[in-house]
C-alpha cells in the first residue's frame, strides 16, 4: 500500500511530525562518521571547523530560499516558540507601553498572557466568540502608531486557520509566530520586524528556534534581562553565545536543502495546496458527513480540521484510519475532532491516500 515501503504509516501529525524521507537517510548514513571526521556531529565541538560550516550554511540557505533582506539576523535559539512569547515582550515592551495581540487561536492567547508580565498588551481583534474558524479582515484593524509592535500566529495549528495576506503595520513592528507555516509559501519578510518558528513542525526536529529580526529593533532592545533572554547575546555571536543545539541545526539545513532541490518556495506552496485540497474536496463534497471547522477563506494548507457528525462516529474514524496506517488525525486535546496535518514534509501520496480513505469511510458508513 505505501510505495515508500521502509515507512510504515502515514504522518499526519501536527508536530513533532514528518520529516522528509532523503533527509532522514542521509543523516543516517552520516549519523556515526560525519563527512571525514570520525565522529557523529553530535560529537564535534560547535567550536569546530566542521560543525562551523554546518551552522553558517543552515543560515544562508534560510537567507536564500525565504530571501531573508540584508537587514535582518537570522538566529538559532532554544525554549521553543513558547520562550519565545516571554522573550519578545522581555525584549521590547516596557512597562507602561502598549502591544496590540491579534487572538487567534490557543497560541496566541499564550503569547497573550505573557505580554501581561512586562506591559500592557491589548487585542486588537479577536476570533473567539466563533470558535476561531476564521481569520480577522485585515482592513479592519485598530492599533495604535506608539505600540510596541503588533503580534499575529500567521497559522493557528489548532483551529486550522491561516492568515492569507498580512497588514500593512507601517512604523509599528509586524511579529509573526509562524510556527505551523515558516517556509511552506514565499512571503515579504521585510513587512516584519520579527519572525519566530519552532522547528519541529516544517523545519527539523524539536529543539531549534528560528528567529529573524530586523537589525534596528536589536538596537532598542531592553538591556536589562538575563544575558541568554536577549537577542542582543545570540545576534552578536551568530547564535553560539552558547552551545547550540547542533543536531537539531544540522538536520534544519537538510531540510531546507531538500526544499531547494525540490525547487524552492513556490513548488513547495503549489505543492501545498494541492495536498490540502485533496482533503477539503472530499470535506465539502461529502453532503455534511465531514464538517469542516474552517471558514473556507481562512482555511490553512497545513493543518486541515473537520468532524464528524457525533463523537462516536468520530473514534470510529480515528480508529480505523489508525488500522489503516493514518497517524495523527486527532484533533487538539483542547478542542477534539480530527486534523490532518500536511506540513512541507508530508508527501502529496498521503494526502491522496487520506481523502480515498474518507471517501470509502464514508461510503461505508453513511
Ligand atoms: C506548536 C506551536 C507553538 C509551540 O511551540 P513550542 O516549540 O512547543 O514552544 C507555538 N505556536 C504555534 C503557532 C505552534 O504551532
Amino acid at each position: 500500500m505505501l510505495k515508500q515501503s521502509i515507512r510504515t504509516v502515514y504522518n499526519f501529525n501536527a508536530g513533532p511530525s514528518a520529516l522528509p524521507l532523503p533527509v532522514l537517510e542521509k543523516a543516517q548514513q552520516e549519523l556515526v562518521n560525519f563527512r571525514g571526521t570520525g565522529m557523529s556531529i553530535m560529537e564535534l565541538s560547535h567550536r569546530s571547523k566542521a560543525y562551523d560550516e554546518v551552522h553558517n550554511d543552515a543560515i544562508a540557505r534560510l537567507r536564500k530560499l525565504f530571501s531573508i533582506p540584508e537587514n535582518y539576523e537570522v538566529l538559532f535559539l532554544q525554549g521553543g516558540a513558547s520562550l519565545q512569547f516571554s522573550m519578545i515582550p522581555m525584549n521590547f515592551l516596557k512597562p507602561t507601553q502598549k502591544a496590540g495581540y491579534l487572538m487567534t487561536g490557543v497560541w496566541a492567547e499564550k503569547a497573550f498572557d505573557e505580554a501581561k508580565l512586562f506591559g500592557e498588551p491589548y487585542e486588537i481583534a479577536s476570533t473567539k466568540e466563533r470558535n476561531h474558524n476564521t481569520i480577522p479582515n485585515i482592513k479592519d484593524l485598530q492599533y495604535n502608531e506608539d505600540d510596541a509592535y503588533v503580534h499575529l500566529t500567521s497559522n493557528n495549528t489548532i483551529y486550522g486557520t491561516q492568515w492569507k495576506e498580512f497588514p500593512n503595520t507601517g512604523n509599528v513592528p509586524l511579529v509573526a509566530d509562524m510556527s505551523s507555516d515558516i517556509m511552506s509559501k514565499p512571503i515579504d519578510v521585510s513587512k516584519f520586524g520579527l519572525i519566530y518558528a519552532g522547528a519541529q513542525k516544517n523545519l527539523g526536529p524539536s529543539g531549534v528556534t528560528v528567529v529573524i529580526i530586523r537589525k534596528d529593533l536589536l538596537e532598542e532592545a531592553n538591556s536589562e534581562i538575563p544575558t541568554m533572554l536577549k537577542y542582543n547575546t545570540h545576534a552578536k555571536s551568530n547564535s553560539l553565545y552558547h552551545t547550540p543545539p547542533t543536531f537539531g541545526i544540522y538536520m534544519l539545513g537538510e531540510v531546507l536543502r531538500w526544499i531547494e532541490e525540490l525547487g524552492g518556495l513556490e513548488v513547495v506552496a503549489k505543492q501545498n495546496e494541492t495536498k490540502a485540497k485533496y482533503i477539503y474536496d472530499v470535506i465539502d463534497g461529502s453532503n455534511g458527513f465531514y464538517i469542516g471547522h474552517a471558514e473556507p477563506a481562512s482555511r490553512s494548507y497545513m493543518n486541515i480540521t473537520f468532524r464528524l457528525a457525533d463523537e462516536e462516529l468520530e473514534k470510529k474514524f480515528l480508529a480505523e484510519a489508525q488500522e489503516a496506517g493514518f497517524v495523527g488525525l486527532n484533533g487538539h486535546r483542547s478542542v477534539g475532532g480530527c486534523r490532518a496535518s500536511a506540513y512541507n514534509s508530508v508527501p502529496v501520496e498521503a494526502c491522496i491516500a487520506l481523502s480515498e480513505f474518507m471517501t470509502q469511510f464514508q461510503e461505508n458508513n453513511r
